[in-house]
């Protein structure tokens, strides 16, 4: 009964200066139920995608993260979405993007992957397939969050000034989840509200497979955190399989490498959480901390913030 589980609450960490305990306490205790979410299914021998899929909702539902009820606005004062899930056995992939609607957007990208013939749906008939797969909607009053009102204002406000937005936690953060079951399935899935006051209709690395999301049972999975534009530039998520596959690299130095040596210096603050055909798990990152956890058959669940 081989299996194991890193998730991931966005590289757009608290600064540690700023963090209060009581704070911290809340980061562990949403990420814990979210490793919870997704041990529970892998350890009666569940999937991987539904490990990850769970997962990623409990993070959805959770304020303090930026995705689903926790999603930053968009400089117009909005909220649009994207989201994505893999499907490591067969390169299934299905993904949203500039959604606004569904509780769950990980639940919308899987819907798409599921019920049509496509991997990325955006506007009206995204949110039709997501209503007819029968998932719950919310509305503004939900996904309105003081915090991520203020970091609007905040963020506007400098740029009205001139200045830069350099306070990760104000800048962005998403969530996501890897997981290896116990049949060596791998799965991947990420959410996000994208970046603090983005421009309508930006869309970032997360829905766009082997960018943010990737999942390759040959390989493995990844979900990644960070400056969207350049781990889309970069190929972040689908370079680090590229490197396992052609140099013959560790799960630890292919994630490393990219994070590292490929984004760090090309402006792509950030991290990742992979996995590898064998359930090693790696959770680079190139900057003060990332929100994670990680869980297997064989190691207690644990969760992080710093170095
Ligand atoms: N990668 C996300 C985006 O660019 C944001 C983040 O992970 O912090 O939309």
């Amino acid at each position: 009964m081989t299996y194991a589980l890193a998730i991931h609450g966005g590289a757009g960490v608290l600064r540690k200066s700023r963090m209060t305990p009581k704070h911290e306490a809340a980061y562990h205790a949403g990420l814990a139920r979210a490793l919870e979410a997704g041990h529970a299914i892998l350890r009666d021998g569940g999937a991987a995608l539904d490990a990850v899929t769970a997962a990623v909702c409990v993070l959805e539902d959770e304020a303090l993260f930026n995705a689903g009820r926790g999603a930053v606005f968009t400089a117009d004062g909005r909220h649009e979405m994207d989201a994505a899930v893999m499907d490591g056995t067969n390169r299934r992939a299905g993904a949203v993007a500039g959604l606004f609607g569904p509780r769950n957007p990980v639940r919308a990208a899987r819907a798409v992957m599921e019920r049509t013939e496509h991997v990325l749906l955006i506007g009206e008939n995204a949110l039709r397939v997501a209503s007819e797969a029968g998932l719950p909607f919310e509305d503004d009053a939900y996904f309105f969050t003081e915090d991520r009102w203020t970091a609007l204002q905040e963020t506007l406000a400098m740029r009205a000034r001139g200045e830069d937005n350099d306070d990760p936690a104000r800048k962005h953060g998403t969530v996501g989840a890897v997981a290896r079951d116990v049949r060596g399935h791998l799965a991947a899935a990420t959410s996000t509200g994208g970046m603090t006051a983005k421009a309508p209709g930006r869309v970032g690395d997360t829905p766009l497979i082997g960018a943010g999301t990737f999942a390759d049972d040959a390989t493995c999975a990844v979900s990644g955190t960070g400056h969207g534009e350049i781990f889309t530039r970069w190929t972040a998520a689908s370079e680090i399989a590229a490197r396992m596959r052609h140099l013959g690299e560790s799960v630890a130095q292919a994630a490393g490498h990219v994070v590292m040596q490929d984004l760090a210096p090309n402006d792509g603050s950030g991290g990742v959480i992979a996995i590898d055909a064998q359930g090693r798990i790696a959770t680079p990152f190139n900057c003060e901390g990332m929100y994670r956890g990680m869980v297997s058959h064989d190691m207690a669940p644990s969760t992080l913030i710093y170095r």
